[in-house]
C-alpha cells in the first residue's frame, strides 16, 4: 500500500516536473495571400533563434500552410501568431476553430500586416482589434509607450524612435483594446497624403482579452531592421509570455491619454 502511494506520488512529481518544463509553443503563420514582405525570412530566423536561446522554454513552428489552422493542430500550441496578408484560404470550420482556440484561453497575436488580411471575415477584425487602412508614413517616427506596466513594452523607454512603415487603422476602438504603443503625431506630417483619421489616434501596439484568451498586436515589423532590433525582439518574447498566460498584464481598455 505504502509503496503504491509512494509510486503514485513519484509519478505525480515526475508529471508536474515534465509539465513545468514543457515549452510554450507558438505557431507562426507567414502566408501572404496579398503583399509579401521581404522581412518574412528574417522574421522567421529571429523567432526561431529566440526559441533556441530560451533553452526549452519556447518553441516556434513557422509555417506558410494555413491548413494547419484547425482544432487538432492548435491543441499542440499555446499561441497562434500571424505575419500574413490578403485573404487566407480558411474554411468556416477553421475560422470557428481559431476563435474557439482563443476563447478557450490561448493566445492569438500578430505583427504588421496581420491586420491587412482576412478582410472578408468581420469576426477576425473584431478579434485582432483593427483593420489596416493605409500607411501614410514610411520613415523614422517617435513612439509613445502608453502602458509601461505591461510586460510586452515594460523594457522600453517612455518614448523612442523607430524607422518603419506606419499603419493607420479603421474599425479600431479604444473601448475594445488596451493600447500599449502609439504614434507621437508631433513626429509626422498629419497632412500627409493618405491620412484619413482626424482624431490623431494612431495606435501601434495593443492587447485585449478575448473570451478566456488574450490577443496582442503590433503594427510595427515592415522592415528587416525592426526585426533585427533587440527592443522589438524583447517585445515579442514578452508578448508571447503574456499570450501564453505566463506573466500578468492588464488588458482592460482605456481611453486615449
Ligand atoms: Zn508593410
Amino acid at each position: 500500500m505504502h509503496i503504491l502511494i509512494a509510486r503514485l506520488l513519484l509519478a505525480a512529481a515526475v508529471l508536474s516536473a515534465v509539465l513545468a518544463a514543457a515549452p510554450r509553443r507558438v505557431l507562426y503563420v507567414t502566408h501572404s495571400a496579398g503583399y509579401r514582405h521581404d522581412s518574412i525570412p528574417t522574421s522567421r530566423q529571429v523567432l526561431e533563434e529566440m526559441a533556441r536561446r530560451s533553452e526549452g522554454a519556447l518553441e516556434v513552428v513557422s509555417t506558410e500552410d494555413v491548413s494547419l489552422i484547425n482544432a487538432e493542430t492548435l491543441r499542440g500550441f499555446d499561441v497562434l501568431f500571424f505575419f500574413t496578408s490578403g485573404e487566407l484560404a480558411l474554411n468556416d470550420t477553421q475560422k470557428a476553430d481559431l476563435l474557439d482556440f482563443v476563447r478557450a484561453g490561448k493566445g492569438f497575436g500578430g505583427v504588421h500586416s496581420a491586420t491587412d488580411t482576412l478582410y472578408g471575415w468581420p469576426e477576425y477584425a473584431e478579434l485582432i482589434g483593427g483593420v489596416f487602412d493605409g500607411h501614410p508614413w514610411a520613415r523614422e517616427v517617435s513612439v509613445r509607450v502608453e502602458d509601461p506596466a505591461h510586460p510586452a513594452v515594460a523594457h522600453l523607454p517612455s518614448t523612442f524612435m523607430v524607422a518603419d512603415e506606419i499603419y493607420q487603422f479603421r474599425n479600431f476602438y479604444r473601448d475594445k483594446v488596451r493600447v500599449l504603443l502609439s504614434l507621437d503625431t508631433a513626429s509626422v506630417d498629419l497632412n500627409a497624403e493618405g491620412v484619413r483619421r482626424t482624431d490623431g489616434d494612431f495606435a501601434l501596439a495593443w492587447c485585449r482579452q478575448y473570451g478566456s484568451g488574450r490577443v496582442f498586436y503590433t503594427a510595427l515589423g515592415h522592415p528587416e531592421g525592426v526585426w533585427l532590433d533587440p527592443r522589438f525582439q524583447t517585445m515579442l518574447l514578452n508578448a508571447f509570455r503574456w499570450l501564453a498566460g505566463d506573466v500578468p498584464g492588464d488588458a482592460a481598455p482605456r481611453p486615449k491619454p
